[in-house]
C-alpha cells in the first residue's frame, strides 16, 4: 500500500488520493462487517461506518448500502430505521469514501446463517479471479468470463444485469461496464483507469429488478416545487450533496418530522429535481452474495485500492 501511495508519476497526486480513499473505504467496510450480528440495528452499523469515514475528513461516495438476503443492493437504513439483523441473514455491505471527487467503492458479504458459505465463496472467488485477469488491454468480457466461471463452478449464477464499472471524478458509474459474464463486449481496459469489479452470485434467476423501496437519491438540478418544505430540502441537497448520492436520513434536522421529510423527497422526485436508486431485488427470490474491490489498471496487472 505505502509503495503505491507514494508512487510519483504525472498523476502522482490523484493516485495517492485514490489509494487513501480506497484504504479509508476498506477500513470502514471491515469494521462494519465486524459489527454485523443478530439483533444489531442496520442503522447503527451504517451510522458507525459512515461516521468513521467522515471523522477522518472524507465524504461519502454514496450512503452505506446494507442489503439483506434477496436484496442485491441499494438498501440503506431509513430515518429512525428499527430493522435489526436476523440470525439467518445474508448481509451485503457496500461503502465508499470520497475526497475531492475521487470515489471509493467496496463491498463484502457476511453470512449470519453460517449455512451459505459456498454462496459467499462463489462471489469471493469470482472477485479474486477477476482481479487476476486485469491489466491494460484486457477486454471487459474476458473479466466477465472469469467471474461467470468461478460462480458457476460453485453451482450458482452470476447476476447478469449488475456489474462493475469505471470510476471517474464525481462519477461512480462512469461509461465503462464490467460484466459478470461474457457479454461479448470487447472494450479494452487502459492503463491508469480505476475500475470497480463486483460479482454478485445467487441461487435464484440471476437477474435483479427494481423493488418498491427508495432510500437513496441523487441531485439532478433545480426545479420549481410547490411546498416550502420541499424547497428547503432541495436547498440542503444542492448545498451538501450536489454530486454524490445521498440517503434520505442525511437530510433530517431537528425541525423535520419523518413524514414531512419523506413527503418533501417524494415531491422533489416527482418534480425531477432528484433521481432515485430503488432497492434491487433478485427476481427468482434467490439469496445474493457480493464482493467488490476497486483496482487501478496497470501495464502488466493491477493494484487493489480498497485494501
Ligand atoms: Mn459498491
Ligand atoms: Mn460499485
Amino acid at each position: 500500500m505505502a509503495g503505491k501511495a507514494d508512487a510519483k508519476n504525472e498523476d502522482g497526486k490523484s493516485e495517492k488520493t485514490a489509494a487513501d480513499v480506497g484504504r479509508v473505504s476498506y477500513d470502514a467496510l471491515k469494521k462494519a462487517g465486524e459489527m454485523v450480528r443478530p439483533g444489531i440495528k442496520l442503522l447503527e452499523v451504517a451510522e458507525y461506518a459512515e461516521g468513521l469515514i467522515r471523522k477522518q475528513g472524507y465524504d461519502l461516495a454514496f450512503p452505506m448500502n446494507i442489503s439483506i438476503n434477496q436484496q442485491a443492493a441499494h438498501y440503506t437504513p431509513a430515518l429512525g430505521d428499527e430493522k435489526v439483523f436476523g440470525k439467518d441473514d445474508i448481509v451485503k455491505l457496500d461503502i465508499g469514501a470520497a475526497k475531492d471527487g475521487i470515489l471509493g467503492d467496496c463491498a463484502m458479504t457476511v453470512d449470519l446463517s453460517h449455512n451459505n458459505q459456498a454462496l459467499l465463496e462463489a462471489a469471493q472467488n469470482a472477485l479474486n479471479d477477476a482481479i487476476g485477469t486485469v491489466k491494460a488491454g484486457v477486454k471487459v468480457n474476458y473479466i466477465g468470463k472469469a467471474i461467470e466461471k468461478a460462480i458457476t463452478a460453485k453451482g450458482f449464477k452470476p447476476i447478469k444485469n449488475l456489474g462493475g464499472h469505471g470510476v471517474a471524478e464525481h462519477s461512480l458509474h462512469a461509461e465503462l461496464f464490467v460484466p459478470n459474464f461474457d457479454n461479448g463486449d470487447e472494450t479494452e481496459l487502459d492503463e491508469g483507469m480505476v475500475i470497480a469489479i463486483e460479482p454478485f452470485a445467487t441461487n435464484g434467476r440471476g437477474v435483479v429488478s427494481d423493488g418498491d423501496s427508495y432510500e437513496i437519491y441523487d441531485y439532478i438540478g433545480p426545479q420549481p416545487v410547490r411546498s416550502s418544505n420541499a424547497r428547503g430540502v432541495l436547498a440542503k441537497i444542492e448545498k451538501s450533496y450536489p454530486h454524490e448520492p445521498f440517503a434520505v436520513r442525511w437530510l433530517a434536522d431537528s425541525s423535520s418530522s419523518k413524514f414531512g421529510l419523506y413527503s418533501s423527497v417524494r415531491e422533489l422526485f416527482s418534480a425531477s429535481a432528484i433521481n432515485a436508486y430503488p432497492v434491487l431485488v433478485e427476481l427468482g427470490n434467490g439469496m445474493v452474495s457480493q464482493f467488490e474491490a476497486e483496482v487501478l489498471v496497470e501495464k502488466d496487472g493491477c493494484s487493489v485500492l480498497t485494501k
